[in-house]
C-alpha cells in the first residue's frame, strides 16, 4: 500500500496537490478538513459538536479527529492506499495513526511537507476566500489557524523526521513544477 501524508500550514497547497495525486496513483483522498466541512452541512452531531471550533480557527479535539479518520479509512477496506490532507496536526494524531494503521497491517510510506512562509499563505488565502467564502478563511480566524499550526502541528514534523519518512519540497511557485518535485518523490515508493 502506498500511503502518504500530505503535510503544510493552511495554504500551502494540501488541497490542490492531493488532487493531483489521487487522479494518477488511485489513492484514496481523506482530507479531515473536507469531512468535518461534509459533517458541518449535512448539520450532523458531529457537525454541530465541531462547527464553532473550526470557524473559530480552533483545532478539533484530537479524540473526535481520530475517530472520524479511522472509521474514513475502515470504508475503503480495498484501497490501494491514501492520502492523508491536514491530518495528523498533533503528534498525538500522528501516533494514533501509526497505531492504528499497524492495526491494519499497514504504514505510512511518506510525509511530503509543502514549506511556504506566512506572507504568501496570508495573501494566498485571502484571494481563495473570495472564492471559498469560508468563514475560518477570513484574515482574524487566518491568524488563529496559522497560530494553532505552529503552536501545535508543526511538532508533527521532527516525529517523522525521527523515523526517516520527511521530505520537505518548497510549496511556492507553479503548481505544475511543484506536483513534478511530488511525483518524483512518490514514485520512489
Ligand atoms: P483544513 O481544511 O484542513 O484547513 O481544515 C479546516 C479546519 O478543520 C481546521 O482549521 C480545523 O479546525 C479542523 N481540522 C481539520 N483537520 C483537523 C485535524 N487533523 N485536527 C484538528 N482539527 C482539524
Amino acid at each position: 500500500m502506498l500511503n502518504l501524508v500530505i503535510f503544510g500550514p493552511p495554504g500551502a497547497g494540501k488541497g490542490t496537490q492531493s488532487q493531483k495525486l489521487i487522479d494518477q496513483y488511485q489513492l484514496v483522498h481523506i482530507s479531515t478538513g473536507d469531512l468535518f466541512r461534509a459533517h458541518i452541512q449535512n448539520k450532523t452531531e458531529l457537525g454541530q459538536q465541531v462547527s464553532q471550533l473550526i470557524a473559530d480557527g480552533n483545532l478539533v479535539p484530537d479524540s473526535i479527529t481520530i475517530a472520524m479518520l479511522e472509521e474514513e479509512v475502515k470504508k475503503n477496506p480495498v484501497a490501494k492506499g491514501f492520502i492523508f490532507d491536514g491530518f495528523p496536526r498533533t503528534v498525538a494524531q500522528a501516533e494514533a495513526l501509526d497505531a492504528f494503521l499497524e492495526s491494519v497491517n499497514t504504514s505510512i510510506s511518506v510525509v511530503i511537507a509543502l514549506d511556504v512562509n506566512e506572507s504568501e499563505l496570508t495573501a494566498r488565502i485571502a484571494k481563495r476566500q473570495e472564492i471559498s467564502g469560508r468563514a475560518d478563511d477570513a484574515a482574524d480566524k487566518l491568524v488563529k489557524r496559522i497560530d494553532e499550526y505552529f503552536q501545535k502541528t508543526i511538532h508533527v514534523l521532527p516525529y517523522y523526521e525521527a523515523q526517516g519518512k520527511l521530505s520537505k519540497v518548497n510549496g511556492i511557485g507553479e503548481i505544475d513544477a511543484i506536483y513534478a518535485e511530488l511525483t518524483a518523490i512518490v514514485d520512489k515508493y
